[in-house]
């Protein structure tokens, strides 16, 4: 599972600084809900559209899952819970063996099939919420 080959020390730093900014923004969203603070993102799409994209809420989901709400959480944005925070996860457990052990993780290859339906499920998403 793990690559023979070692990275550099780049790239270590990388994951270093991915990991510290995650965590940076994880420990902000359980502090503050973005709502309160000037400078949390807006989202681009929202504005030009009025509509939600498939990512609304997540910045506010976060928040209340920190919070442990995870209720209120899944009725800002399921998808995020369903999808976006074991992606995030996966993502998070990857930089953390970078920078550990200096190695990266070979995952195992996607079948196509599986990419085209997590990209029908949020287009679904995206387009659903909004009806
Ligand atoms: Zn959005």
């Amino acid at each position: 599972m793990l690559e023979r080959e070692a990275v550099g020390v780049r790239r270590r730093v990388a994951a270093g600084l991915m990991l510290l900014f995650g965590g940076v923004v994880l420990l902000t969203l359980a502090v503050r809900h973005p709502d309160t603070v000037s400078w949390a993102p807006i989202c681009l799409w929202r504005e030009a559209t009025g509509t939600l994209c498939a990512g609304c809420g997540t910045g506010r989901g976060m928040h209340h899952l920190l919070q442990g709400d995870l209720m209120a959480a899944w009725r800002l944005n399921p998808l995020m819970l369903l999808l976006g925070i074991p992606a995030a996860a996966i993502v998070g457990l990857g930089e953390g063996v970078v920078l550990v052990a200096g190695r990266r993780i070979r995952w195992p290859a996607w079948p196509s099939w599986l990419g085209w339906t997590l990209l029908a499920v949020v287009v679904g998403w995206w387009v659903g919420r909004n009806l």
